[in-house]
């Protein structure tokens, strides 16, 4: 622990959060004033939430693709901000977007250190030039990106506001009335039981669900046998080159005046019902390649790995991408790789389990990822029709023709315990609180019960807070 305070020794309400990722962070971050806040996290190091984790579906290409330790996946992340639509959360979710402006308002200044009015109108300056250019969509959202990226648990500075923990919850103890009593957690001094009057679940979408599962086998909720069904995640993949009449390369990473930050604009199309969405990033004319390769990702997380600059002069798309993003040197270029990332239809089926082996004893949190061939064909019908869409603006397209072989997770674990109006629909209440428990809630991406084509992070933080002015208002006794 990492203050000198017992937990329960104030007068405040105890509150015990699971996970230090982004959602935990920003709970942690709004009740740290108020309550007696203790994290409770996994991670030494930021692959060992993964290496928990078996996919026995569509494997993941991204390594890691979840992150631990403080800040959980934050220490990866791209830090892209991105608002779900108004017509998802008037499909999936239990309230009106209008419900959430205030939290993304907040969500904005504490991800990006960004106004969101700033991003919107920068936006629409985009979306004129975007629409000049002769390009259209059904949708043109802003994709905010800070240009430091933010680890939450450093720059919220929790270190110093909250108890931290070093271990594994691995189960949850009630009382008789349906009320957490108890979080039992793994650390390398043995078991310890850490009580509190609030528990706040934010393990991921993949580490939540496990724990509800858990749960499920004391308390006999309807609700938490959902836990683990509706996964969301975001295929994603470069699925072919485009080479333009228009001066598009001029508007990637668009920067955003007084903000620090600059801004992408996926255009978004709907197929079969769902959204998908398609950047247009400059690239360098490379004959008949069938792939885009990029090093970005890996080059963030290992800054260190000098080998890694060396490699990253081998994807010339790469180094046209750091030009714009961190100089503003945009080179002229008529090429564009085409950039697919895809809403993911959410099925009833339990996709997020735990399966223990029987001869090592070692228990796995297992992922079972599925893109369906009526999926596949969906996406390869947005794919011609967007270039379609494009008109006379098109010189010339090339589809890559094993797209499909390369598409990816883009780490977004969302769905597995979502907010619903009724127990029958989802496993938490429009206020993120388990239905039918009494002092047990959700805080990170298991909690969004749908996202279009958005990055989860910027959604789970406006969640995360509206969560903690709830608490903090005594909703949660
Ligand atoms: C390379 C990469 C790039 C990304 N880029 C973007 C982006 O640009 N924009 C965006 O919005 N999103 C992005 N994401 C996704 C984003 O980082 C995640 O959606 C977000 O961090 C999820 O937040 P969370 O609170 O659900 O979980 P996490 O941030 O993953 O935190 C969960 C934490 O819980 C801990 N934990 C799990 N189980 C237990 C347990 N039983 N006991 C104790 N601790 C536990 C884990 O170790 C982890 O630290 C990216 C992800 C990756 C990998």
């Amino acid at each position: 622990m990492s203050r000198k305070d017992p937990p329960g020794t104030t007068s405040r309400p105890t509150v015990l959060i699971v996970g230090a990722g982004l959602g935990g962070c920003v709970v942690a971050h709004a009740l740290a004033d108020t309550h007696d806040v203790t994290v409770v996290e996994l991670g030494v190091l930021v692959s060992d939430m993964q290496a928990r984790l078996k996919d026995i579906g569509v494997p993941a290409r991204l390594d890691p693709h979840v992150g631990a330790g403080p800040g959980g996946t934050t220490a990866l992340w791209h830090n892209g901000l991105i608002e779900v639509s108004e017509s998802v959360f008037d499909e999936c979710w239990p309230f009106p977007k209008s419900e959430m402006a205030p939290w993304y308002d907040e969500a904005y200044r504490l991800l990006g250190g960004v106004e969101r009015f700033l991003v919107e109108d920068a936006g629409a300056a985009l979306r004129g030039k975007f629409r000049e250019a002769g390009l259209a969509a059904d949708q043109m959202p802003t994709m905010f990106i800070p240009a430091r990226r933010r680890n939450l648990w450093e720059t919220l500075s929790l270190r110093d506001r909250v108890r931290f923990v070093r271990g594994e919850v691995t189960r949850l103890e009630v009382d008789g009335g349906n009320r957490v009593r108890q979080a039992v957690v793994a650390t390398e001094n043995g078991e310890q039981r850490l009580q509190a009057d609030l528990f706040v679940l934010a393990a991921v979408g993949l580490g939540t669900p496990v724990l509800l599962q858990a749960l499920a086998d004391e308390v006999p909720l309807p609700a938490l046998r959902l836990a683990g069904c509706f996964y969301e995640d975001h295929p994603m993949a470069f699925v072919g080159l485009v080479t333009l009449r228009v001066p598009l390369y001029r508007f990637w990473n668009y920067r955003v005046p007084r903000a620090g930050g600059s801004l992408r604009m996926p255009l978004v199309v709907h197929h079969d019902g769902l959204q998908v969405s398609f950047q247009l990033r400059p690239a360098v004319k490379e004959g008949q390649r069938e792939k885009v390769a990029t090093m970005i990702t890996q080059l963030r997380n290992n800054p260190l790995n000098l080998l890694n600059y060396f490699r990253v002069l081998r994807h010339p798309d790469d180094l046209l991408d750091i030009l714009s993003y961190r100089f503003g040197i945009r080179l002229p270029t008529r090429h564009y790789s085409l950039l697919m990332v895809a809403e993911q239809p959410r099925t009833p089926e339990r996709s997020v389990s735990s399966e223990v082996d029987p001869v090592s004893a070692q228990r796995w949190i297992t992922r079972n990822w599925q893109l369906s061939a009526a999926y596949l064909s969906t996406l390869r019908n947005a794919i011609t029709g967007f270039i379609a869409g494009l008109g006379n603006i098109v010189i010339s397209s090339r589809v890559f023709a094993n797209w499909d072989q390369s598409l990816d997770t883009a780490a977004h674990h969302s769905g597995t315990a979502r907010m619903s109006a009724s127990a029958s629909d989802g496993v938490c209440d429009r206020n993120a609180r388990v239905h039918g428990m009494q002092n047990l809630f959700v805080a990170d991406g298991s909690l969004l019960p749908g996202t279009g084509i958005a990055n989860t992070g910027l959604t789970i933080a406006a969640a995360a807070l509206r969560l903690g002015h709830h608490l903090k208002a005594g909703q949660g006794d």
